[in-house]
């Protein structure tokens, strides 16, 4: 953007946002913005560009998960206990974008803690999603999808833990891509399970996802996991053509899909077919053992990094001194007072009652799950044997990967649910939805979902390439391919 026309649109761009973000208030997508900031940052990246200093992605508007930190502003996770948490410092992946002048608009809402399918698990209230305000916008980065879908902003950050960015773009009709594990950096990305958490874009477009991953990937010595592998120029790459080797596995087209979704999907493929890939069944033999080795690994992981938010050092604390006034004079009604045991010390009951009223549902939920796991009599039963499931899950892919260059499937079993629809005593159901996408977090591998058309109840659908670890190219390239048929 160099003209003064260009400019204009810039600033005329921010505007627009901004009222989008007014008139869509009751959608719960956002969970803090400050408009005089935002217009503040807009005017120092208009100068900039006038005086031809700006970054590459100045005029590029970015929201930003509530996951993520960014110093000196509110990063609450969606939870009780990070309500009133502001940051010291900012996350690796937003200060890359930062640094290349976009422009950060807004903070979006999220499944507590990024766990949940749905982003209903917010204090903020439930996201709805922009196509049809009476379902879900997917989760947990339900409100980064949302506002893209919504066009509160160009692209926005998720997280996906297990299937976060694929799950909730292709509920709400956008691009979201995961990168490989290790591809962006974990840093200042409040972790749920650290072996499995990645960030990634959401977009309108597979170029845009592809433009944000370039800035967003590379090794970060803040994060130990952080890959050292160079780098493609993903935008350049995916411009030129590529005859892709595209893997089918026949676990993902069983029982549970939804035929409309099955049939776009399979037209899809012949379609891609069409126009010179080549199409080969594929096996994920341990596919369905995938749920059940997520659900133990990733709440494992959960338990412990959620240790840290005991109303001391983090997170909300309980009212101290109310809490023994009651005790001492024994009127202690509550609903909480039945989780103090005999021998407990006020400091333990100021854990047990901060923690209490800190967390909602679901995390305390995983909290239980991961715990139980881990302990000493069942360790070797349960958490030991997933970590061995978990290889065998890897090896599978490996040995795809081999024979194939990417694997196309759908993103999701069904389109959008109702609000509300799984939430009441249902977590088993809504856990099955991340059927599709969970695979790839255990096997740090990287996925994509573009959108697919419109079912007959008038949701987005989509369809999810994956690919290996650090074949992000292959990755954008069959995206591409896929979303140059115009079904999105
Ligand atoms: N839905 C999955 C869960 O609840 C994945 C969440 C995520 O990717 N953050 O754990």
């Amino acid at each position: 953007m160099d003209s003064k026309g260009s400019v204009d649109l810039f600033e005329e761009k921010v505007e627009r946002y901004i009222g989008a973000i007014d008139a869509f208030e009751d959608y719960n997508i956002i969970t803090g913005f400050d408009r005089e900031q935002v217009r503040q940052r807009a005017r120092e990246i208009r100068s900039k560009l006038e005086t031809g200093s700006a970054g590459p992605l100045a005029g590029m508007v970015v929201a930003v998960k509530d996951v993520l930190c960014e110093r000196g502003k509110k990063v609450t996770c969606s939870s009780e206990t990070l309500r009133n948490f502001e940051s010291v410092y900012t996350a690796t992946s937003v200060q890359r974008l930062l640094d290349k002048d976009a422009l950060l608009i807004a903070r979006t809402n999220m499944d507590e803690f990024a766990m949940g399918s749905s982003t209903e698990n917010s204090i903020f209230g439930p996201a709805k999603n922009p196509v049809n305000p009476e379902y879900v916008t997917g989760g947990s980065s339900g409100g980064s999808a949302a506002a893209v879908a919504a066009d509160l902003c160009d692209v926005a950050l998720g997280s996906d833990t297990g299937g976060s960015i694929r799950q909730p773009a292709a509920y709400c009709g956008v691009v979201g891509l995961k990168p490989s594990y290790g591809r962006v950096s974990r840093y200042g990305l409040v972790a749920f399970a650290s072996s499995f958490d990645c960030v990634g874009p959401f977009a309108k477009t597979v170029e845009d996802a592809a433009m944000i991953l370039q800035h967003l990937a590379g090794y970060d010595p803040m994060d130990q996991s952080s890959s050292q592998a160079p780098v493609p120029d993903y935008l350049s790459e995916i411009r030129s053509k590529k005859h892709l080797k595209i893997g089918i596995p026949g676990e993902y087209f069983a029982e549970g899909l939804d035929p409309e979704i099955r049939f776009a999907v399979e037209e899809q493929l012949r379609a891609l077919e069409k126009e010179g890939h080549t199409l080969h069944p594929i096996t994920l033999p341990h596919t369905n053992y995938a749920i059940a080795t997520y659900y133990i690994l990733a709440t494992a992981e959960a338990s412990s990094n959620l240790a840290r938010y005991d109303g001391i050092r983090y997170g909300h604390r309980a009212d101290a001194d109310e809490m023994e006034r009651r005790l001492k004079e024994g009127i202690d009604d509550r609903p909480t007072a039945d989780i103090y045991s005999a021998g407990d010390s006020p400091l333990i009951r100021l854990y047990k009652q901060s923690r209490t009223e800190g967390f909602g549902d679901e995390v305390k939920r995983r909290i239980l799950l991961g715990t139980y796991v881990l302990s000493k009599g069942y360790y070797d039963a349960y958490y030991g044997k997933a970590q061995r499931v978990r290889r065998l899950i890897q090896n599978d892919f490996s040995n795809a990967f081999r024979e194939v260059d990417v694997i196309a499937s759908p993103t999701a079993p069904t389109t959008a649910f109702k609000i509300g629809e799984k939430t009441q005593m249902k977590p088993m159901e809504m856990y099955l939805n991340d059927i599709y996408t969970i695979s790839a977090n255990l096997a740090g591998i990287c996925g994509i979902s573009v959108p697919l058309g419109t079912h007959s109840n008038g949701l987005p659908m989509g369809i999810q390439f994956q690919a290996a670890s650090m074949h992000e190219t292959d990755l954008l390239h069959a995206a591409k391919a896929s979303e140059s048929l115009g079904r999105s």
